[in-house]
């Protein structure tokens, strides 16, 4: 796919990378990172970061990094790392060969550590949590010096180091940043910035038992692979003042040089009708309220594929969306329509019925068939057509018959004549019940010189066009229909909790008739299904010569051209 933007529309982080750009702070470089944890898989949220930092990488000829940052253990596998990654490359972007791990560092973060002892900035820290808690103060009131803030640098680093060594139990002592305990900023009062934890790490093992802290790791991943703009979300506005002081720290011990990187915090997603936490996410997928992380209900990214949606419609999702510094709720619907775009430039068309009642042409011979011919794309008249092969029995929808039809209704009902779309004119006679009263087929004569397509088919005006599918080569296959996971436009927003939202109808999984070249569909392909909406081949459940659908988004308006 192509990630060409003609132009891209200007947003404040544009603004300060063009301003530095003119002063030549960086001397035009730009080196961005996305930097997931690997504790989960990644979300629609992610998604607006990861267009954010590779893009302005692309639109810059910058890099940006993709960066694991697995500093916390006890989370973090494995499975999640290649999740990850597979869901940035599925949405187009290519980080060469700067892929990093944080927990690689480890080193240089423990030797950063030690050098803050000896230059008095960071002190052995024996108080309990729930002291430290308290000495911390609260946002009216300053905390106040532990009594072991005072401990020598000596006594410091000859803990410190046994902290590592494994002499201490879990929790027993921290190390902090020795900043101030009176600062208004809570989060420059002495941060604690490594902990004791036996934790088997992914990557590093058993090597260690103690852990840098995120606020701590973060700046010095960035310094190290010298990022310029290193870019997160407005909740970490009040820790870039300790951002900034740490990495000074280290630049005056000639750790990293300067210029050093700059944190620039934006506003993150917010959807409708989705929650986009990993917490959350990861509940719904361990209690079993989706099939799975790839449940196509699910906002993450491997569902989304699963889904159908396109990386190409997200690229125009966070195109649309913008970047800025203010929260907000995006609506489902405006990604929605994102991806309604794409897919209705690119899909195929196909025709299927999914609710089928047969229909029954009296008039013609029972062992006939021919073909039709159907564009396979109205907009792209280059791609084609296929053929439809029509019989003597068809599967139309059930909704396109009523026996006694209400004002305005222009499809079948005895005696009404409609056009078999791609095909021939046909005037209903009447149906057939079983004895409950449901229909069980319909009946019609067809009109031989009306055929579409060729001379004089038009001759006889019908306000009716119906889609239909020959019954005798039919595909009949899975087909699932989506709705929204949730009911409520924020879930857990009035009661608290989100779970009491979901919404039991969420799918609907149902036997349709296709036309018979969707039998060869491929895992991933994508149609636009005549009246129905989008659709694709499911990735995961669909076999060779035998596809499932799932629906990726209704069409606009459900009901295309039905009458001409
Ligand atoms: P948590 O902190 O609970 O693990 P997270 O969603 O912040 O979850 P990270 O792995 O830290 O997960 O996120 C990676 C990057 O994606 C971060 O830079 C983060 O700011 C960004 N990000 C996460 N959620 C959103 C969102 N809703 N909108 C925009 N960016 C997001
Ligand atoms: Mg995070």
């Amino acid at each position: 796919m192509s990630h060409e933007a003609p132009t891209p529309a200007a947003n404040f982080i544009r603004n300060i990378i063009d301003e530095q750009n003119a002063s030549g702070k960086w001397n035009g470089r730009v080196e961005t990172r996305f930097p997931p944890e690997p504790n989960g898989y990644l979300h629609l949220g992610h998604a607006k970061s990861i267009f954010l930092n590779f893009g302005l990488a692309r639109d810059y000829n910058g890099v940006c990094h993709l960066r694991f940052d697995d500093t916390n253990p006890e989370k973090e596998s494995q499975e999640y790392v290649d999740a990850i990654t597979e869901s940035v490359k599925w949405l187009g972007f290519d980080w060469g060969k700067h892929l990093y791990f944080a927990s690689n560092y480890f080193d240089t973060m423990y030797a950063c550590a030690e050098y803050l002892i000896q230059a008095g900035h960071a002190y052995v820290d024996s108080l309990s949590a729930d002291e430290m808690r308290s000495y911390r103060g609260t946002l009216t009131e300053p905390g106040k010096d532990s009594p072991y803030r005072s401990r020598s640098v000596d006594e410091n680093l000859a803990m410190f180091r046994s902290m590592r060594a494994g002499e201490f139990a879990d929790g027993a002592h921290v190390l902090r940043a020795k900043i101030n305990m009176a600062s208004p900023n809570i989060n420059l009062r002495d941060p604690a910035i490594y902990r004791i934890k036996r934790a088997h790490h992914h990557n590093t093992g058993d090597t260690w038992c103690i852990y840098p802290m995120y606020t701590y790791a973060h700046p010095i991943e960035d310094a190290i692979e010298h990022i310029t703009h290193s870019i997160c979300t407005l909740e970490f506005e009040d820790q870039r003042p300790f951002y900034d002081w740490l990495l000074d720290k280290l630049a005056d011990g000639n750790f990293f040089p300067r210029p050093l990187p700059q944190q620039i915090e934006f506003a993150r997603l917010n959807l409708t009708y989705v929650v986009l936490s990993k917490r959350k996410l990861i509940q719904l997928v361990d209690e079993k309220h989706v099939s799975g992380w790839d449940d196509p209900r699910l906002p993450t990214l491997v569902g989304a594929r699963r889904r159908g949606y396109t990386a190409e419609g997200f690229k125009r999702f966070t195109d649309r969306i913008g970047v800025s510094k203010s929260d907000g709720w995006i609506d489902y619907s405006v990604f929605e329509e994102c991806q309604r775009d794409v897919l209705n430039d690119t899909a195929l068309r196909r025709i299927a019925v999914l609710d089928p009642v047969k229909l029954i042409i009296d008039n013609y011979p029972a062992d006939q068939s021919e073909d039709c011919f159907a564009p396979n794309h109205p907009q792209h008249p280059d791609l084609g057509k296929r053929v439809v092969p029509l019989s003597k029995e068809l599967w139309i929808e059930r909704e396109d018959f009523m026996e006694t039809p209400p004002k305005g209704y222009f499809r079948l009902f005895p005696g009404n004549s409609v056009r078999l779309r791609y095909g021939y004119v046909i005037t209903c006679t009447g149906c057939d019940k079983d004895a409950n009263g449901t229909i069980t087929a319909v009946h019609c004569d067809y009109l031989p010189d009306t055929k579409s397509g060729t001379p004089g088919s038009d001759s006889i005006k019908v306000k009716g066009n119906i889609h239909w599918v020959s019954a005798a080569h039919a595909y009949e296959a899975e087909v699932r229909l989506y709705d929204r996971l949730f009911t409520t436009a924020q879930p857990g927003g009035e009661s608290g909790d989100f779970l009491k939202d979901l919404n039991p109808d969420s799918v609907r999984t149902i036997r349709a008739q296709l036309e018979p070249v969707l039998k060869d569909a491929n895992a991933e392909d994508r149609f636009q299904f005549e009246r129905h909406g989008y659709f694709v081949a499911d990735r995961v459940d669909s076999k060779l010569g035998e596809p499932v659908f799932n629906r990726t988004v209704t069409l606009k308006d459900s009901w295309v051209k039905t009458t001409k």
